[in-house]
Order: C-alpha cells, then sequence, then structure tokens
C-alpha cells in the first residue's frame, strides 16, 4: 500500500490484474503531488513481479532486481539530458520513444512481460507523441505501457483513447489533514495552513511544512487580510511580500482569488434564497382569507428558511 487515498485505485488495479483483464495501456491521472509515480512503480513492479499479485511480492528475481534498479524488462522513459549541452531537456523527445519501442519488440529475459512506464507523459512532443501511437495501437503481445499525467487533457485525445484510465483523486480535507498530523510533527492548524498552501495535495502540504514554505504561505494570507480590512496600504503589503519567490506567490495570489470568489459566490446564492422567501411571506399573507391549508404554508416556508445556510 502507498498512500490511503490510492487504495481505491490499487484495488481496482489489482482486480484487473486478478481477473486477467488488464489493458495494454494504463493512463494514470489527477492532480500534481498526490502520489501517482508512486502508484505507477508499484503497479509496474507488481506487473514484471514473478508471482503476479498485487502488491507485489518483494521476494522473487524480479521483485529483487528491481529493487536494485536494473531490471532488463522495465523502462522508465522521462526527462534525459541533451547529447551536446548535457543540460536537461524539458520534453520527451522522439529519439526516446524509438529506442523503447525497439527494446520492447526483443524477447524478455526475466518477467512475463515488459513494462514502460513514461512520465510525465503531457512533456512528449508531437513527434515524440506520433511515434508512440503506433505502439499503443498494436502493442507487442507482452508489452505493457503505464502513463503518467498531472493534465490529462493536454495529451492528444488518439492517445487518450487508447488507454484505460486510472484516476487519483486527493483525499478530502478531513482525511488529509488527519494523513499529515499522523505523519509529522505538525498540529492540525499548521497543517491546514499547508493543505491551503498547497490547494488540497497533502504530498505537497508535508514538503511545503518540512521545508518552511508554509510560513511564506501564512505572510501572505495574513498581508491579503490586512490589505482587505484596510489595517495596511499596497504599498506596505509589498513591502512585506518582496521575499516570496514570485512564482510561488502568484500561484498562491491566485488560490486566495478562488477560494474569496466561492465565498461570496455562496453569499450571492444566500441572497437570492432570502429575496424568494421574503417574496413567498408577502404572498403567504395575502392568501390568510383564502381556504388554502395555512398549516402547509407555513411549513413549507419554515423548510426553506432552516435550508439556508448561516
Ligand atoms: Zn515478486
Amino acid at each position: 500500500m502507498t498512500y490511503p487515498w490510492l487504495e481505491q485505485v490499487e484495488s481496482e488495479f489489482a482486480e484487473r490484474l486478478n481477473s486477467n483483464r488488464l489493458p495494454h495501456a494504463l493512463l494514470i491521472s489527477g492532480p500534481a503531488e498526490t502520489g501517482k509515480l508512486n502508484l505507477a512503480i508499484e503497479i509496474m513492479t507488481s506487473l514484471l513481479c514473478l508471482q503476479n499479485t498485487h502488491p507485489a511480492c518483494g521476494t522473487c528475481r524480479s521483485c529483487q532486481l528491481l529493487a536494485s534498479g536494473a531490471h532488463p524488462d522495465r523502462h522508465f522513459i522521462t526527462f534525459e539530458e541533451h547529447p551536446r549541452t548535457g543540460d536537461p531537456r524539458r520534453e520527451i523527445v522522439v529519439e526516446q520513444i524509438r529506442r523503447l519501442i525497439a527494446s520492447l519488440y526483443l524477447t524478455n529475459t526475466i518477467s512475463a512481460r515488459k513494462v514502460a512506464l513514461i512520465h510525465p507523459m503531457e512533456a512528449m512532443n508531437t513527434h515524440a507523441a506520433n511515434a508512440l501511437l503506433k505502439t499503443l495501437e498494436e502493442p507487442p503481445g507482452d508489452a505493457n505501457l503505464i502513463l503518467v499525467s498531472d493534465d490529462p487533457l493536454r495529451l492528444p485525445a488518439t492517445i487518450r483513447s487508447r488507454c484505460q484510465n486510472l484516476h487519483v483523486r486527493p483525499p478530502d480535507r478531513e482525511n488529509a489533514l488527519m494523513w499529515l498530523c499522523d505523519n509529522s510533527d505538525f498540529d492540525q492548524h499548521e497543517a491546514g495552513d499547508a493543505l491551503e498552501a498547497a490547494a488540497g495535495s497533502p504530498l505537497a502540504a508535508l514538503r511545503i511544512m518540512e521545508d518552511g514554505t508554509v510560513i511564506q504561505y501564512r505572510l501572505v494570507s495574513e498581508t491579503l487580510d490586512h490589505l482587505m480590512s484596510g489595517r495596511v496600504a499596497a504599498g506596505a503589503a509589498m513591502a512585506a511580500l518582496a521575499d516570496v519567490e514570485p512564482l510561488q506567490l502568484w500561484s498562491w495570489l491566485s488560490l486566495r482569488a478562488a477560494a474569496e470568489l466561492k465565498t461570496v459566490l455562496a453569499e450571492g446564492n444566500k441572497a437570492k434564497s432570502l429575496s424568494l422567501l421574503q417574496a413567498a411571506a408577502d404572498r403567504s399573507r395575502k392568501l390568510l382569507p383564502t381556504p388554502v391549508r395555512k398549516d402547509l404554508l407555513l411549513q413549507d416556508w419554515l423548510i426553506q428558511w432552516s435550508r439556508i445556510k448561516a
């Protein structure tokens, strides 16, 4: 088992493995930092395990080779260094996919299958995706592909339609907080701030608590509160935020604006309900001289009133 919020997708996979209903290509998608790569590695280990179980046995020759980092039937495609400059590339290029395809057609040596893991899939450029497409359509009989993506909508539809999707959802706030408190020395309050700063991803929240970034998030959040209530002016706020890394700052500003928008929309819904209830009260008052069931009118009105969130 990896993380508790992955249990459902893991058992979904285990069921497919047990009943021999495995697709040649699996797409593991979901928000960033929710443990997708970890899950993909576990799945790859199970597919290569000589016991063919999930979780993998951990003791067979395949599991041991994987643990030591050298397994001839395992292929891991991610960013490579540029052969001339030595700089890491920012995309997965066609040469990598061509090499992968060639090795998928070789005979496997240890396991019953060959498994290729591609991460992050959305970093694959168009040439590379086109080269992969044919293999996705007609994969060699014993090859399995696992594609991992934060942003599956950026993948060509032709790629997506040829994969079975395993979608990873982050846990709800309550479960995320529980997991964070169990796995760190931080209290509920700190974990709550970190979870907010990490847009709900518990792994990102843990990382920013451990590296201290959460302190910066608090500074940003407090500065925005003070600006909104008029306690500080924009100039002072700018000075307070001067040391926050710009990319991080803008993503937090976006998160805060989205959270405020949610509150305002909820307020808007409340205003609408109240205006409808006022009209209903006026209508009911006018109906009093008629033979209408006054108890039902009142009951209905009170039920509607009770549903308005404080
Ligand atoms: Zn094994």
